[in-house]
């Protein structure tokens, strides 16, 4: 069973200009063949497919607490691509609706974000093919899994950089500066089980690809809060094995690792506005109030989110804190 916690893994930027080309790109890192769907779908095949779960115990509780932690992952891209097209298309500028998406026309945009749905992510890359399960791995031969395993978060961390490099919007920098750091993270624990397996060492090939993410901005300060070498356990009794294959130096700085025996506390997000003009927020906001009301529900809603349009953006933020702390 998955249990949900309404957080995210990392504090996301509110909207700021719109970037609909960039959001087209972050795609990649959801649907690609290296993106978030495939390492969440990946480890969650590999644990629901593992055999002899007891004689092999911490390298089952490995992969199946990895994949928890990617889900929040595609929470997170989702999140970043929402973020990048909030504003991008300003129909109540008062002009006919032929004008309204006038400036999208000559850019590289994903035009399903608009034709097929509310200025949301989708589950494709960034050509705009949907994702697929071809790209799930699932051998029943563990080291030939956990191989595979290392050799996808190598490549997850090449596509993060790349996109990186090609989006300077603050959603997407602050998106890959964390996926940068977590994903190392999966990486060494790979490498690890790999070399506990077999004796093969694989932390002599850190760090691959060669990315400095000390020398990257939006890395620091997640590095500064030792996320680079934490695993967090994702259950609230379970996979309390990893203890034993997360363990030893970090392959690139001599840290110890460590499990953290919970999941982290995680950071509301923010709450973007409705998608312009199409539908009728206004009367869906009476009716959930009025059935709200009929529950029994107080009139502030019960969720926590960053900051809400309805408040004037950041300024709930501060509210928000001392609620959760
Ligand atoms: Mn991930
Ligand atoms: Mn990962």
């Amino acid at each position: 069973m998955i249990l949900r916690i309404d957080r995210i893994q990392t504090d996301m930027p509110p909207p700021s200009d719109p970037d609909p080309a960039g959001a087209a790109r972050v795609q990649e890192l959801m649907g690609g063949r290296f993106g978030e769907m495939s390492t969440l779908m990946n480890y969650t095949f590999q644990s629901f497919n593992f055999r002899n779960r007891q004689g092999a115990r911490p390298f089952y509780d490995l992969i199946a607490n990895i994949a928890a932690e990617e889900y929040g992952h595609i929470e997170l891209v989702a999140v970043a691509i929402n973020t990048m097209l909030t504003g991008s298309t300003p129909p109540a500028n008062g002009k006919p609706p032929g004008d309204a998406m006038k400036d999208l026309k000559d850019q590289a945009i994903n035009p399903h974000h608009f034709l097929a749905g509310g200025q949301g992510a989708l589950p494709q890359d960034s050509r705009g093919n949907p994702w697929t399960g071809d790209y799930v791995f699932s051998s029943g031969d563990l080291v030939e899994d956990l191989t595979h395993n290392f050799f996808l978060e190598t490549g997850a961390r090449n596509n993060k950089l790349k996109v990186y490099q090609m989006c300077d919007h603050p959603a997407a920098r602050a998106l890959t500066g964390y996926l940068l750091v977590r994903g190392g993270v999966h990486q060494v624990a790979y490498a690890r089980a790999v070399e506990l397996l077999t004796g093969a060492d694989l932390t002599k090939m850190f760090p691959a690809p060669r990315i400095p993410t000390d020398k990257i901005p939006e890395c620091q300060p997640h590095i500064e809060k030792g996320l680079h070498k934490k695993l967090y356990r994702f259950s609230p009794n379970d996979y309390k094995e990893i203890v034993a294959v997360f363990t030893g130096p970090h392959p690139e700085t001599g840290e110890p690792l460590e499990v953290v025996d919970e999941a982290p506390e995680g950071f509301p997000p923010h709450d973007l506005p409705s998608q312009p003009a199409d539908y009728a927020p206004e009367e869906i906001k009476e009716i959930a109030q009025k059935l709200r009301k009929k529950a029994g529900l107080p009139d502030e809603p019960l969720g926590v989110v960053a900051s809400s349009p309805e408040n004037g953006g950041g300024s709930l933020t501060d509210k928000v804190k001392d609620k959760i702390s």
